[in-house]
């Protein structure tokens, strides 16, 4: 799992949420199959705060862009994983999403976001950024996730 965000003060605002399941051998799930939910950040009162502007040109969605409720979003993620383990890269995005889900933190040496240039054929086709796209970042996390569990020792 992954997500993109506004942050003010330590709280993040949500705002594209993705989920990719981990596929084991022997998955008949299509390895395509994602869910991507984008939310309204309408709380989000003070704009001024947290460096709106830029954080804006970081991942190019607005604060009103949705189709969800932050709320809606969790809730349907929560239907969809159950008690099984998300696996999420940050330690700031791991607190925060531990309070919904069964959290399990991957290593921060796992994968660059910023120095991939893989998988850039996933990110979504709204016209956001592709660097800082949660759908994009999510296929990466996979990607790194399957190579580090293949070889255990490194
Ligand atoms: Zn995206």
């Amino acid at each position: 799992m992954d997500f993109e965000a506004f942050t003010t003060d330590k709280k993040f605002w949500l705002k594209e949420l993705c989920i990719l399941p981990c596929l084991e051998e022997g998955d008949v799930l299509d390895e395509d199959i994602h869910y991507n939910y984008f939310i309204k950040a309408n709380d989000l009162k003070d704009r001024t705060v947290g460096c709106y502007n830029w954080q804006f040109k970081r991942h190019g969605l607005r604060y009103e862009f949705g189709d969800y409720n932050f709320n809606e979003a969790i809730r349907d993620v929560q239907l969809k994983v159950g008690n099984g383990s998300v696996l999420v890269k940050g330690k700031e995005k791991a607190l925060f999403l531990a309070k919904y889900f069964n959290v399990v933190e991957l290593p921060e040496t796992l994968c660059s976001f910023k120095k991939c240039r893989e998988c850039m054929e996933k990110a979504c086709r709204l016209g956001h950024s592709k660097t800082f796209c949660a759908k994009r970042k999510v296929y990466i996390l996979r990607d790194a996730y399957n190579k580090m569990a293949k070889k255990p020792d490194l």
